[in-house]
């Protein structure tokens, strides 16, 4: 029996973990659920899968979940703020973490769980994005282990041979070929960007998302992220990684080897075979998504990506050339302009701007602390702030 942790339960990802693990009562037992504001959608996760532990954002939240628990005669023990969140990453009782608060928020407790030696299924890109060399050093220094639950990481994860996290060298990669659907607006009008709204940016083609990631996907800052994500998760330079456009999101992403031989992962885009694939390895396990029916698809198509369309892009590039806390500026510069354009502040191609003024105004420096890295975020917030009050609509 496998006993795991849900940070984020109440997200898109927690949700798909939680369909998953239903299917396999025999196989796993949840130790934590947590979230930050849905407190009802929590409590009803507490009621069908009966938690030791519940953390919410909030003492208010706390009161509420308890209220609602008692109600529903369930038993489970409280808490709120990002202590209580390290606590249940790194607890005893827990063999495994899934780590998908989205944003910044997720760091401290994904970092809690590395250090305490965990598996770790990390869908929280960001913070891996923010903190690299430091989050990749504290899981081997603690033995933790890190399963890429990202779809593009996890089909490169399995397009490698086991071997590669002991000697890349010796394995003959020469690229890897990160895939992109180009999200809502791969081929709309650019000049028509600027009056798009949150709700059509919202609307991916191929994949059910958190409101965040969706617009990072319209912007394809998502795949920037990811850029950083392969080259932290896999050793690779920026050089080594290519983002190649593939609207049907069906090959979730490849490795190019020395031979000519290229690997790749398909699947239907459903994020519940990734985090199947990480919740088993190395084994298997159904995970409810149908098999790939690839007569019907047709046709695959593949194209590069157009770096004027998706200036965001560029950006995550040159914030991974500068290094440092270059990539948790434009990390955090992100979070609150995706923020602005969703709560209707700015518009979309201001998300980009807000970005790359902050960039430029800003100098980053050495990442040599997980505090220097919190106090490049917090500065890039407040400067990234400035910038939205001061755009007109
Ligand atoms: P959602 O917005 O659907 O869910 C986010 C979760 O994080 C919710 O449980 C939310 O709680 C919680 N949360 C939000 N803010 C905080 C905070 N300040 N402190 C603690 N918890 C917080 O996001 P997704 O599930 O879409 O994405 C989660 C992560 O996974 C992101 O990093 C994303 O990039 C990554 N990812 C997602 C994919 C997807 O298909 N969705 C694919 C690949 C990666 P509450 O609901 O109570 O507000
Ligand atoms: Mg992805």
């Amino acid at each position: 029996m496998q006993s795991i942790t849900i940070l984020g339960a109440t997200g898109s990802i927690g949700a798909s973990t939680l369909d998953v693990l239903a299917r396999h009562p025999d196989k796993y037992k949840v130790f934590a659920l947590t979230a930050h504001s849905r407190v009802e959608a929590l409590a009803e996760q507490c009621a069908r899968f009966r938690p030791a532990r519940a953390v919410v954002g909030s003492a208010a939240a706390a009161r509420l979940l308890s209220a609602l628990l008692k109600e529903r005669g369930v038993c489970c023990d409280v808490d709120y703020g990002e202590a209580a969140l390290c606590e249940v990453a790194a607890a005893a009782e827990t063999d495994s973490v899934m780590a998908a608060i989205v944003g910044a928020a997720g760091l401290a407790p994904a970092l809690a769980a590395a250090r305490a030696g965990k598996k770790i299924l990390l869908a929280n890109k960001e913070a891996l994005v923010m903190s690299g060399q430091l989050f990749m050093d504290a899981v081997q220094q603690h033995g933790a282990t890190l399963l890429p639950i990202d779809s593009e990481h996890n089909a490169i994860f399995q397009s490698l041979p086991q071997s590669y996290a002991r000697s890349p060298q010796g394995c003959g990669v020469a690229k890897i070929l990160l895939t992109a659907s180009g999200g809502p607006f791969l081929a709309r009008a650019v000049e028509t960007l600027e009056h798009v709204t949150p709700d059509e940016a919202c609307k991916h083609p191929n994949w059910v998302m958190g409101r965040k990631i969706s617009v990072d996907s319209a912007t394809m800052m998502n795949k920037g992220l990811e850029v950083i994500e392969a080259h932290w998760l896999f050793g690779a330079s920026a050089a080594q990684i290519e983002v190649v456009i593939h609207p049907q999101s069906v090959i979730h992403s490849m490795v190019s080897y020395v031979d000519g031989s290229v690997l790749a992962q398909l699947g239907n885009p459903d994020m519940r075979t990734p985090i199947a694939h990480a919740l088993a390895f190395p084994e298997r396990i159904e995970s409810g998504v149908a098999q790939l029916d690839l007569t019907a698809i047709g046709t695959l198509q593949f194209d590069k990506p157009d770096f004027a369309r998706f200036p965001c892009l560029a950006l995550a590039f040159e914030a991974l050339a500068a290094g440092g806390t270059a990539p948790a500026l434009l990390n955090a510069a992100n979070e609150v302009a995706v923020q602005a354009f969703l709560d209707g502040r700015i518009g979309f191609r201001d998300i980009d701007r807000v970005i790359s003024r902050v960039m430029f105004d800003l100098e980053h420096g050495a990442a040599s602390s997980i505090e220097a890295v919190m106090a490049q975020d917090a500065r890039a917030r407040g400067a990234a702030e400035k910038i939205v009050a001061g755009v007109t609509r």
